[in-house]
């Protein structure tokens, strides 16, 4: 099948209240293009200097999540055209992106980004240290925390991915339940090509697929 009748497919079977964003990392212009006139509303990328050079093609036509972890010196031009950082995983990061933004005069939406799986090489905060980070971060003025993103570990067997994503629901439930000011937690953002299912029942909002849109990657 096409990009056209996958993006069909996964909308056909989607719950109404769940937010598909397409990963685009290594993927052509006219392939996203292609992907938006079959109806993805929203794209997300994991690198700034790429995204900018889709974007001035693509433009305001889709909202732009970046799921990526940039340079800090390529914060600033990132701010400028990207409507969610989902990736954040430390004060230094959420600082930086304060700082750009309020140059700005603009607010950005984040996801904290969760290591669910306590991987050593993995980006994202452990699970005990969530709450402490985000008290942290409402701080910032030109930064709204809206929710929570995790990875997971990846399986052959998708399956197995259900405790991390049910842990993560459960660090969610917990710190909405906080009513920490200038923190709406909104969003739980789990879930890719190979787990996206399972991620929406255990509560997902917010999926991310590539693979299942565009077909298999380069790397
Ligand atoms: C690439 C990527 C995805 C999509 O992965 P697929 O397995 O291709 O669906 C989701 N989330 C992040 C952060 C990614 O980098």
């Amino acid at each position: 099948m096409g990009i056209r009748e996958n993006v069909k497919v996964i909308l056909s079977e989607l719950p109404k209240d769940v937010i598909l964003v397409a990963a685009i990392k290594q993927r052509t212009t006219q392939e996203i293009l292609e992907a938006i006139e079959a109806g993805i509303k929203v794209v997300g990328d994991n690198y700034v200097q790429e995204a900018e050079r889709k974007y001035e093609v693509i433009g305001n036509r889709v909202k732009w999540h970046f799921i990526g972890y940039p340079q800090r010196n390529k914060v600033r031009k990132l701010v400028k055209f990207i409507d969610m950082i989902e990736t954040v995983d430390s004060v230094e990061f959420a600082q930086e992106i304060e700082k750009r933004c309020a140059s700005l005069n603009k607010t950005m939406p984040v996801l904290i980004e969760v290591n669910s799986g306590r991987e050593a090489q993995k980006a994202g905060v452990l699970q005990e240290d969530v709450e402490g980070i985000i008290k942290q971060i409402a701080k910032y003025p030109h930064i709204k925390v809206q929710g929570l993103m995790t990875m997971g570990p990846r399986f052959g067997n998708p399956e197995d991915a259900r405790p991390y994503f049910m842990e993560t629901r459960r660090i969610f439930e917990e710190i909405k339940s906080l009513d920490i000011p200038n923190v709406e937690m909104k969003y739980l953002s789990m879930g890719m090509s190979n787990s996206y299912k399972i991620a929406i029942e255990e509560g997902a909002n917010v999926i991310r697929i590539g693979t299942l849109i565009f077909g298999e990657r380069k790397d």
